[in-house]
Order: structure tokens, then sequence, then C-alpha cells
């Protein structure tokens, strides 16, 4: 099967106060595609999602998204195209119940208020309990969001960026602090929601990244250092330059 490109970014750059965070980055994904990016701190990657999203603006370079050039877009035209994106830290509304903030999620950021004081849908209420049952929270439903334990927040948000119907999915870092065992939970979500999502993962943590076994982009300084199999990049001398020395997990890459 011929692959489809979801995603372009080409000659992309952007400077902050003179220091290029992004320098000259090339970048394609496939529609379906699961693609993991790895990186020192500071390497771009939170940048990269930044621009892909309308966050920030490259000073030069395209970012195309199904053939539509986002770089003129504003930020709720690119979420609206069907880009989701998950912080570092979850960002779910702790007072609503795991149900409203799936459905908060179906009507998008401006339906908040709404939805909130509207009836449901039965359709609307068979697609939120179809996403509460592919991140494994159906049974919380009614519980508030802020009693959630961190990677069940983390699994809440991947579930609103479902809501919102987004095709490809930006994750950054999710694995950050979860315990061993909701990492792995958080890798089988992942791998499952692939195929049928485009999905760009950023993470540290190399069990993670291995469990994922997807191709892997080095980012470096805002440009990519090496492309491949975990294999093929944790073997590529100019990785394990630009990691040896450095401490934490992400140390583990040079290994
Ligand atoms: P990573 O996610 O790979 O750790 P980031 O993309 O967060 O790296 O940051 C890359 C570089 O760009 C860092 O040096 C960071 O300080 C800088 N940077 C990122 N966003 C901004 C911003 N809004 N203003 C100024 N500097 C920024
Ligand atoms: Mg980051």
């Amino acid at each position: 099967m011929k692959n489809e490109l979801l995603l372009t970014a080409e000659g992309v750059t952007k400077s902050f106060d003179g220091f290029k965070a992004i320098d000259d980055l090339n970048f394609y994904l496939d529609k379906g595609e699961l693609r993991t990016i790895i990186g020192p701190n500071g390497a771009g990657k939170s940048t990269f999602l930044d621009l892909i999203t309308g966050r920030t603006r490259p000073d030069a370079g395209i970012i195309e998204f199904r053939g539509t050039r986002l770089t003129s877009l504003r930020e709720y035209e690119i979420y609206r195209l069907g880009i989701g994106r998950k912080f570092q830290t979850p960002s779910v509304y702790n007072d609503h119940t795991v149900y409203e903030n799936i459905l908060l999620g179906l009507e998008g950021p401006r339906g908040v208020w709404a939805s909130l004081f509207h009836r449901t849908t039965p359709a609307q209420n068979d697609r939120i309990h179809d996403v509460l049952a592919t991140i494994g929270l159906d049974a919380k439903a009614n519980q508030k969001a802020g009693l959630l334990a961190h990677g069940q927040k983390q699994w809440l948000e991947i579930g609103m960026l479902l809501a919102q119907n987004a095709e490809l999915l930006l994750v950054d870092e999710p694995a950050a602090g979860m315990s061993d065992e909701e990492t792995e939970k958080t890798g089988e979500l992942l791998l499952r929601l692939a195929g049928k999502h485009t999905i760009l993962v950023i993470e540290h943590d190399m069990v993670f990244v291995r469990q994922l076994g997807s191709k892997v982009t080095v980012l470096h300084q805002g440009h990519v250092l090496c492309e491949g199999s975990l294999d093929h990049v944790q073997n590529d001398e100019r990785v394990i330059q630009v990691y040896l020395g450095r401490k934490g997990k992400a140390a583990h890459a040079a290994n």
C-alpha cells in the first residue's frame, strides 16, 4: 500500500531572541503512522508542536497538514482541521466529572458552557461511552476528574482528543510522572489508536519508546539528527555523542 503523507514540515526555522530553537527542520509523517520524537532537553521538541498547532509561528519554512498550509492559520482553525495536542502536564477540568470532560472534548473549547447546560443526545452519549471504554475509564464516568490518579488524567486528556475527533494526536511526554504500569498501559492505548489516528509522541523513557516500536526521530538543536528504528538510532555515532555524559532517563538512548 502506498503511504500517504499527512504532515509535512520543510525548512522550518524558529528563533527566540536570536537563538534557533528550530533550525531548518524537515519532517514527514504518514497518515496512520505512529512516530516517536526523542532528543535532549531544549532540542526543540515542544516548540515543534507549538509550530504545528499555531501556538507559535515559524520565521521561515512551511508546515502542511493534508495539503493545507498551517502557517497562515490561527490556533482554533488548526484545531478544527483535526489536530489535537496533549501537553506535558494534564489539563483536564478537575471539578467536572470524567463524563463531562469527554463531553467538553466533543463540543470543542467554545462549547464549554453550552455543553454542560444542555441535555446530551443519545448519539453523543454513545460516543462518550465509546471513548471512555477506549481509554479504560468507563467505570469512573461519574467521578470528578480531579480525583483521578495521574495516569488516568493523562488518559482522560487523550480521550478528550479522541472526542474532538482529532486525526493527528500530538502527545508530549505522556509517561512523565507515571508508574511503570501506567506507562505500559499508555503504550498499549497509543498502539491501539495508531492506524485509525496518526500519532506523534515525544518521549524520554526508552522502555516506553521501545514498547511503541515505532520509527524514531532524534531531534538535536532544532534539527533532525537521525531517523529510523530505535536500534538504528541508538547505534548512530552522532546520537551517542549527543547523549554522552547526559544524566537521567534520556542517557539510555546511548546504551
Ligand atoms: P524540548 O521540548 O526539546 O525540551 P523546547 O522546544 O521546549 O525543547 O525548547 C527549545 C528551546 O527553545 C529552549 O532553549 C527553550 O528555552 C526555547 N524556547 C521555547 N519556547 C520559547 C519561548 N516561547 N520563548 C523563548 N524561548 C523559548
Ligand atoms: Mg518539551
